[in-house]
């Protein structure tokens, strides 16, 4: 269940991580296309625009040049200045000198054929009027821009007003103030035009990407076509993109790191801890001389949220090796306390054993939690035994401590394992016990007949010359029970009286052997 809702959890995490930096960098792409697209579309019409001011002031510069010289009109000497004037002037294609509607003469020499007059599209500030999309004789087939001035005028290629370099994508186009078009490079800007009066400005509308730059008396018009601009941004997308998807990457392998982590036995512990999912399981302690029920061992249980119990061999050295052991302690002794606090006050002479690990040992860091969970219980420390293997005791000096503290609190202490580690011996000398627990491979050897069995009626000697209570674990079978009761052990856990138990099951158990016991006592002969 956990494992589920923390595997959906990082997909649901993995999937914004996947999509946000490729779309961020899409978005940057296209941030960076359009700036660097509105840069070039706002140098372009500035130069253009600029330009397109500049022939017209050198066309216009010209023809008030003609108009003002003191030469008679269409004298041959005029009609020489004015060839002149157009070989030097760049953007005029030909001067001209009409009075009363007769084209009197040009730059080609004097003519005297009528003329019928321009329309005059605007006049500039300093009284050049201008006529747009003339038809002369001199350029035919072309339309051509007419600057007069008094009874001069010029001819101007409108293509002198595009006089920029242009880049192959770009379209630009050129016109009045008013919006009026002058010429245009590709098709597709001029439609632009229409937007004169609303200042400088860059937009992108009806498919373009298009600026406006005014300058004079003229605008320059620069624009791009969306299908010219996406080619930029898959340009740009290919080389953002595979930052976005590295990215992209990176997040997932973190996410991917972080989960492995999550899903980790250590993380499942911790979570476990912190959501309290131990209980305790309890096991018989007999007496082997009447079978009579003197306590317990209380065994942990790691139960998961599904209802499954997972053994204690699964976990503990894991819990042990991370510290986890310390918490897991102080809940067993709350569950002990929970479980079987009321049996233990109505009956003073049961006790429960509790495990300790070798860091809850060396640390005695249990007791005083252990110690206010009695008093609430109003439990007696007699009440309780200490309970360590050889590796409980591994750091013997602060060992001691613990156990001579709890001792002199009342708690009993014993060793629990032993004849399984290489200093069982030693441990029993250098410290204070009360109580040995046979291991169990050593019972399982007693109705083997095997060169163990001495090993175990000379443990069971020792802990008798050192005034040791003696448990024996894991007996299973009578034959197991008799030998051991034979050599005066005094108590026995096992298979044979019992498996660990739930709290419920066992405090069941327990009820119903009191009452058969007491029916039995009741219908024994009183002695006298
Ligand atoms: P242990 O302290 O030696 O506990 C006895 C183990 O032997 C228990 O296993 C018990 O179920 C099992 N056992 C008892 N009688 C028999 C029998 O007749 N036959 C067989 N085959 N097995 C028997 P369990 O409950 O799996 O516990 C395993 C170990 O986990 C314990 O060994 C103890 O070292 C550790 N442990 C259990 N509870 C705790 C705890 O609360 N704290 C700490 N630190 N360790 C614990
Ligand atoms: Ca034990
Ligand atoms: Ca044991």
């Amino acid at each position: 269940m956990n494992k589920k809702r923390i595997v959906w959890g990082s997909i649901l995490l993995g999937l914004p991580c996947v999509l946000l930096p490729v779309l961020l960098m899409g978005y940057v792409a296209w941030m960076l296309n359009l700036a660097s697209a509105q840069q070039r579309l706002e140098t372009l019409a500035a130069v253009a625009s600029s330009r397109a001011n500049g022939t017209f002031q050198e066309a216009a510069g010209a023809l008030k040049s003609i108009a003002g010289s003191h030469l008679a009109p269409c004298t041959p000497a005029s009609i020489d200045e004015m060839r002149l004037l157009t070989i030097n002037t760049f953007s005029v294609k030909s001067v001209g000198y009409v009075e009363e509607e007769v084209y009197a003469c040009g730059s080609w020499g004097p003519v005297g054929q009528h003329a019928a007059p321009w329309r005059e599209d605007f006049t500039t500030s300093d009284g050049v009027r201008v006529s747009l999309g003339v038809q002369s004789r001199i350029v035919p087939a072309k339309p051509m821009m007419a600057l007069q001035y008094a009874a001069f005028n010029v001819l101007v290629d409108p293509e002198q007003f595009l006089h920029v370099m242009l880049e192959d994508d770009l379209h630009l186009a050129v016109g009045t103030a008013a919006g009026q078009l002058v010429s245009v490079s590709r098709p597709g800007a001029e439609h632009f035009l229409s937007r004169v009066h609303s200042g400088s400005h860059s937009a992108l509308e009806d498919g373009y990407l298009y600026t406006l730059v005014h300058s004079g008396d003229w605008v320059a018009i620069a624009a791009l076509s969306r299908h010219e601009l996406m080619q930029g941004l898959l340009r740009r997308e290919m080389l953002l993109l595979p930052i976005g998807g590295l990215f992209a990457g990176m997040l997932v392998l973190m996410i991917v790191r972080r989960t492995r982590q999550r899903l980790s036995p250590l993380a499942e512990l911790k979570l476990a801890v912190r959501n309290r999912e131990f209980v305790v399981h309890y096991q018989p302690i007999v007496s082997l001389d009447d079978g009579a029920w003197v306590g317990a061992e209380a065994l942990v249980r790691w139960q998961h949220p599904d209802g499954s119990l997972v053994r204690p061999d699964t976990f503990i050295p894991l819990a042990e090796h991370s510290g986890l052991i310390l918490p897991i302690t102080d809940q067993v002794i709350d569950s002990v306390m929970r479980d079987l606090g009321p049996l233990l006050v109505k009956d003073r002479s049961l006790h429960v054993a509790i495990n300790l690990a070798a860091k809850d040992v060396s640390s005695g860091r249990f007791l005083p939690k252990l110690e206010a969970a009695l008093r609430q219980a109003n439990v007696q420390q007699k009440q309780i035994w200490l309970e360590a293997t050889e590796r409980g005791f591994v750091e013997i000096d602060s060992a001691r401590t613990t156990v001579n503290h709890a001792r002199a609190l009342g708690y009993l202490a014993a060793i629990d394992d032993f004849g399984t580690g290489f200093s069982s011996l030693q441990h029993l000398q250098q410290l204070p016990l009360d109580v040995l627990k046979i291991d169990k491979s050593f019972v399982d050897n007693i109705d083997q007949d095997a060169a163990t069995g001495s090993v175990t009626s000379h443990i069971i000697e020792m802990a008798k010359s050192l005034r040791l209570q003696i448990v024996a674990e894991g007996i299973e079978t009578e034959a197991q029970a008799d030998y051991l009761r034979g050599r005066g052990v005094h108590f026995g856990q096992g298979w044979l009286f019992g498996k660990p138990m739930a709290a419920e099951e066992f405090l069941r158990v327990h009820g119903e052997r009191m009452s058969v016991l007491s029916e039995q006592n009741a219908q024994e002969p009183a002695v006298c």
